[in-house]
């Protein structure tokens, strides 16, 4: 058996995990675009603030030895399902008769008996005049991070685009380089599809509170350039804001190039089945590539979170191997920061739209915006703060900011869709502080004699 996984990212490598868990004997290949092969996406944010050196970004952990893996890099350019055979081209580094090291390109085919396209999602380029001037930036991957860090040593003000995590993690990274930033918002506040105006403000509090200067209601029409790098932005209404960099995060949008040309069924993303298969039965897809049924909504949603990718991709690496495992959807959790403040995003948590992006960004999933009717609870109005999305029988959402004590409680309230039925006018009442509620109720749930589930522990409904 053939085993070709595209994509070193989270997926791709969850997928070789779970096959060689399976299957010792098979023929695992790996083809990665991607010169660094397998590294931390979310810790590049951390890299461009110099929390981390590089060499964490990489996992100690990944014996290649033994997973025995032929790993080629290059990319993938055609799929050819008929003939179960992809395309591509092979990249060699070369060294030229002066030393220089130059990057030769070589065809290759390889037939296969399954294939993963775990290929991720890529920014969603500004569609603005000036884009290609140098000083333009946005984060996809390590050569970016190196990239913005480069740059950023030889720029004093830089002007920042978009919304979602993203953006702020481009505004930090540049600010902790020693650069002015600009933080442009086309709307109000920032990412208010998914934060309430308070959140939005207290993020943006903190933005000021490190010397970034925001700018709402503001839109870059062009980016200009002289010789070819960037020295400012024209705004919408006609003024020049002067700048060294451009950094933008508008959004990202799943790789569906190799699925289009092969006539794969797509939606926003690759569709797959509950066994993470394409239309295509010996084709598979996971990651931030694929759209994935969610059985909570009835519809196929699109994430772009690091745990979802790596689950589906160990998923798609045991259905691969033949061992017939649905993958079911959870609730989608992401704990990250917002300007400095630990933040968690559980459920169903947002509505609308949000200006400063494009689709779904990064740290992001479609089912924060799928929001039915509910009721909400809050409590704390500084940087510790909880945010409750009540539903008639079960908790839908919450956003936990600062203090985390209840993130975990709350994310397998929410995920395992516990009757709240007991607190729930507690939990709306103003007199009442949900926090305090909560804790006291979680208290009650895991003990031995939890009266209203009528089970000692609770356990997660998924492995
Ligand atoms: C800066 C940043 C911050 C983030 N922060 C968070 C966060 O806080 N929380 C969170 O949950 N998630 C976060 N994410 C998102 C998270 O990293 C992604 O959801 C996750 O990495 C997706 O994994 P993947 O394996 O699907 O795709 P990717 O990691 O994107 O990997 C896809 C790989 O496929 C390769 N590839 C693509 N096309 C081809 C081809 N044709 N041929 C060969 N190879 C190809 C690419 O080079 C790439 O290496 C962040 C991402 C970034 C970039």
């Amino acid at each position: 058996m053939r085993y070709v996984i595209v994509g070193s990212g989270v997926a791709g490598i969850a997928a070789i995990e779970a096959i060689r868990s399976l299957d010792d004997q098979g023929e695992i290949w790996l083809i990665h675009e991607d010169p660094h092969g397998f590294y931390s996406r979310p810790g590049l944010a951390y890299y461009l603030t110099d929390e981390i050196p590089e060499e964490q970004l990489f996992p100690a952990s990944i014996d290649w030895k033994q997973y025995r893996v032929q790993r080629l890099w290059g990319r993938v350019t055609r799929l050819y399902p008929e003939q179960s055979a992809i395309e591509g081209v092979h990249f060699r580094l070369a060294r030229s008769i002066f030393g220089s090291k130059k990057v030769q390109e070589e065809a290759f085919r390889l037939s296969y008996d399954r294939l993963l396209l775990a290929v991720g999602s890529q920014a969603i380029p500004l569609n603005i005049p000036g884009t290609e001037s140098q000083g333009v930036v946005k984060i996809d991957h390590l050569d970016d991070a190196r990239r913005i860090r480069l740059l950023a040593r030889r720029s004093r003000k830089a002007v920042v685009v978009g919304g979602g995590i993203t953006s702020l993690e481009l505004v930090e990274g540049l600010r902790a380089q020693g650069v002015e930033v600009h933080y442009l918002m086309r709307g109000e506040r920032y990412w208010s599809n998914v934060l309430d105006e308070t959140e939005s403000r207290i993020v943006e509090h903190r933005l000021e509170e490190e010397g970034v200067i925001l700018h709402h209601f503001t839109e870059v029409s062009e980016i200009l350039a002289q010789k070819g790098r960037v020295v400012g932005v024209r705004l919408k209404d006609g003024q020049v804001l002067r700048c060294d960099m451009v950094a933008y995060a508008i959004g990202v949008r799943p790789r569906l190039e190799l699925a289009r040309q092969a006539s794969l069924q797509t939606d926003r993303g690759i569709l797959v089945n509950e066994y993470l298969q394409t239309s295509v039965p010996d084709i598979f897809a996971a990651g931030d590539v694929a759209q994935v049924y969610d059985p909570r909504s009835g519809k196929a949603m699109l994430d772009s979170l690091w745990g979802p990718a790596r689950e589906q991709g160990y998923y798609a690496g045991l259905n691969m191997a033949g061992l017939k495992r649905p993958y079911l959807r959870g609730v989608p959790f992401n704990v990250t920061r917002l300007a400095g403040i630990t933040t968690t995003l559980i459920g169903r948590i947002g509505e609308g739209r949000d200006e400063d992006t494009l689709g779904i960004v990064r740290g992001d999933s479609e089912t924060w915006r799928d929001l039915p009717d509910a009721l909400m609870a809050q409590s704390g109005f500084d940087v510790n703060r909880i945010r409750l999305i009540i539903g008639e029988r079960t908790l839908l959402g919450a956003v936990v900011m600062g203090d985390q004590t209840l993130s975990f409680p709350l994310q397998r309230m929410i995920a395992e869709e516990v009757d709240i039925r007991p607190i729930r006018d507690r939990l709306l009442s103003a007199n009442e502080k949900p926090a305090e509620v909560l804790a006291e109720y979680w208290s009650k749930l895991t003990t031995s004699t939890a009266p209203s589930l009528g089970r000692p522990v609770f356990k997660f409904s998924r492995a």
